[in-house]
C-alpha cells in the first residue's frame, strides 16, 4: 500500500439516504480484499453529544460499540461489512466536539484567545480524523447530511483542509450523488447532480471520485455527462444503480469501475478477493424450501431501520439454518394470541418507555405457556421475567420503569443508576462478562461458559424475586462475575426460551450469525 497512511472522504450531494454509508463500508470492503487495513468514522454534523437521546423512529437503531458509545447506525453497517469492532473515536458528532471545545474555553486553556469555528473546531475536527485513522493503512471519512447544509460547513472545510496535513495525494475525495428519473419523459436527470458537484467545489474541493446512485441501472453517457461538467475523469464516474442485497454492493460497487480509482490512489494493482461478498450475494438469493416465520413484537413497525441490528442478526441467522426468514411485524400495542400463534417464533427486541409493554410481556407469557421458541433482547429479557413472576402469582409484577409503585418490582433500578432516567449517557454501556451456568441453553449455544456482550439500559432483574421467577418457569443461567446482575434467562422444559440483558445482535456479522440467534431459528425451523 506504499508506506504513506491514506484517507478517503465520502460526501454526499443532492439527497441524503442514497446509501452513502453502505457505499463507504462498501469501498472498504473491497481495499480490505486487496489486503488493506482498513479503519472508518462517521462525523455527523447534527449538535447532539452523542445519539443516545434520539428518536429511533426518525433516527433508526441506536447503535452501541464495545466501549460503550451511543452511535448513528452507520457504525454497525461499518462493522457488519468490515468485521471490526469500532469505539467512540469512530464516531465524531459536531455536539461532542463543540461541548468539549466549551469546556476546555471555560477552563481557561485558550491562553486569551477568541474560540472560532475556523480554526478550533476545524481543527478538533482533524485532530479525531487523525485519532480515528490511527494505525490503519487506510481510513475512510463519511460525512454526514449533504455538502452546503449549514450545520456540515465544518467538517467539509476541515476535510479540505486534512488534505495540507497529510498531502494532497494521500487523500482521495469520493462524492456520492443522486439521478432521479423522470418518468413522464423517461430520461435521467443529471442537473441536480451537477449543482451538486458546483457546490463541493465550492467549498474548495475538487472530487476525484464521483458515485452516482440511480435507482435503475443508468446509461453510460450519464457518467460522460457528468464526467465533462464535473472534470473528473470519466472512468472515475461510478455508476451505482440499486443492489438486490447490501451485501452486493463491494460487488457492484467493484464491478462499477471504482477498481481503477483506488488502484491509482493506493498504488496497489492486487485484485481483491471479493468471494466472501459472492457467497453472501448469493445466500441471499437463495429460496430454501423451508421458510420460519418469526414475529418481532414491536412498537415501531414503520421503520426497518429502528431494529437493523436485529433484523440482520435474523437474517445471517435464517441462512445460516438454510431456511427463509419470513420476518412478521407484531404490533406491541395489540398482540393477540391467534397472531402469535402463527408463528415459528417470537422475538422482543430491546425498548424504553411504557406504550405497548403489555403486549411485550403478553408474547413473553404466550410463548411460555405454548413452548413457543422465544428470543428476549434486553427489554425482552425483562418482560420475560414480568411474564414469569406473574405466572406464578405475582399478578402486579411488573418494571419499576412502567409501574414505579408495584410492590413486585421484579425488575428494578439499582442504587447509583435512579434519578438519571432522561440524562444521556448514563445508562450500562457496552461490553460487560457474564459467567453462563454449566449445562445451561445459553452455555450450549455459545458452546462457553464466559461471555462477552454489549449493553444497554438502566433497569435489573430483581434477585429479591428469584423463587417466583423461577416458579413461573424461568432459571436465570448467566450472571454477571460478582452475581449481582442477572444477564441470561431461559426455560428448561422448553424447546428455546432464552433471553439477555445485553444486545447480542451488535456481535452478529452476515457471514457469523450470533449463536443465539442461531438458536431461535434451529427451534423455529422444527
Ligand atoms: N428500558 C429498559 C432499561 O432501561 C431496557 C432497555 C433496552 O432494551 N435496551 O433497562
Amino acid at each position: 500500500m506504499g508506506n504513506k497512511q491514506k484517507f478517503i472522504f465520502v460526501t454526499g450531494g443532492v439527497l441524503s439516504g442514497v446509501g452513502k454509508g453502505i457505499t463507504a463500508a462498501s469501498i472498504g470492503a473491497v481495499l480490505q480484499a486487496k489486503g488493506a487495513t482498513v479503519s472508518i468514522q462517521k462525523c455527523d454534523p447534527y449538535l447532539n453529544v452523542d445519539a443516545g437521546l434520539l428518536n429511533p423512529r426518525e433516527h433508526g437503531e441506536c447503535f452501541v460499540t464495545k466501549d460503550g458509545a451511543e452511535t448513528d447506525l452507520d457504525l454497525g453497517h461499518y462493522e457488519r461489512f468490515l468485521d471490526i469492532e469500532l469505539t467512540q473515536k469512530n464516531a465524531t458528532l459536531s455536539g461532542r466536539l463543540l461541548s468539549n471545545l466549551i469546556a476546555d474555553e471555560r477552563a481557561g486553556k485558550f491562553n486569551g484567545q477568541t474560540v472560532q469555528l475556523v480554526p478550533h473546531l476545524t481543527g478538533a475536527i482533524k485532530d479525531a480524523i487523525a485519532l480515528a485513522a490511527d494505525g490503519s493503512d487506510i481510513h475512510i471519512v463519511e460525512v454526514g447530511g449533504t455538502v452546503g447544509d449549514y450545520e456540515g460547513l465544518s467538517f467539509v472545510e476541515a476535510i479540505r483542509d486534512f488534505a495540507s496535513r497529510v498531502g494532497r495525494e494521500n487523500c482521495l475525495y469520493v462524492h456520492v450523488v443522486y439521478v432521479p428519473f423522470i418518468q413522464t419523459s423517461k430520461e435521467f436527470k443529471s442537473k441536480p447532480a451537477q449543482n451538486a458537484l458546483n457546490d463541493l467545489r465550492g467549498f474548495g474541493i475538487m472530487p476525484d471520485c464521483v458515485v452516482v446512485r440511480t435507482d435503475d441501472p443508468a446509461p453510460g453517457d450519464i457518467a460522460a455527462k457528468i464526467a465533462r461538467f464535473s472534470g473528473v475523469p470519466e472512468d472515475a464516474v461510478i455508476l451505482l444503480s440499486n443492489a438486490h442485497t447490501v451485501y452486493e454492493v463491494p460487488l457492484t460497487v467493484y464491478a462499477s469501475g471504482i477498481g481503477a480509482v483506488l488502484e491509482r490512489f493506493t498504488g496497489n494493482a492486487s485484485k481483491p478477493d471479493l468471494s466472501k461478498w459472492r457467497t453472501l450475494a448469493e445466500a441471499q438469493e437463495t429460496r430454501f424450501p423451508k421458510t420460519v416465520k418469526v414475529g418481532m413484537v414491536a412498537k415501531y413497525l414503520d421503520n426497518e431501520d429502528t431494529y437493523i441490528s436485529v433484523i440482520e442478526a435474523l437474517k445471517a441467522a435464517a441462512w445460516h439454518e438454510q431456511v427463509n426468514l419470513d420476518l412478521k411485524w407484531v404490533s406491541a400495542e395489540d398482540t393477540t394470541d391467534s397472531e402469535l400463534g402463527e408463528l415459528d417464533a417470537v422475538l422482543v427486541p430491546g425498548g424504553f418507555g411504557k406504550r405497548g409493554i403489555e403486549g411485550k410481556i403478553a408474547a413473553a407469557q404466550y410463548a411460555l405457556d405454548h413452548k413457543k421458541p422465544y428470543l428476549g433482547l434486553c427489554l425482552g429479557l425483562q418482560v420475560s421475567v414480568i411474564a414469569a413472576a406473574r405466572r406464578a402469582g405475582l399478578s402486579d409484577a411488573n418494571s419499576t420503569e412502567f409501574d414505579p409503585s408495584t410492590k413486585h418490582d421484579v425488575v428494578y433500578i439499582m442504587e447509583g443508576q435512579a434519578g438519571k432516567e432522561s440524562t444521556g449517557g448514563t445508562l450500562r454501556l457496552g461490553d460487560y462478562v457474564a459467567n453462563l451456568t454449566k449445562g445451561s441453553k445459553v452455555a450450549e449455544a455459545y458452546g462457553a461458559t464466559e461471555t462477552v456482550e454489549r449493553h444497554r439500559h438502566r433497569y435489573e432483574v430483581n434477585q429479591k424475586f428469584t423463587k417466583a421467577i423461577e416458579a413461573g418457569g424461568l432459571t436465570i443461567s448467566g450472571t454477571s462475575p460478582d452475581g449481582k446482575l442477572v444477564e441470561y434467562i431461559e426455560a428448561s422444559s422448553h424447546p428455546y426460551f432464552v433471553a439477555t440483558q445485553a444486545h447480542p445482535e451488535f456481535k452478529s456479522r452476515p457471514n457469523r450469525p450470533h449463536p443465539l440467534f442461531v438458536g431461535l431459528i434451529k427451534a423455529a425451523k422444527k
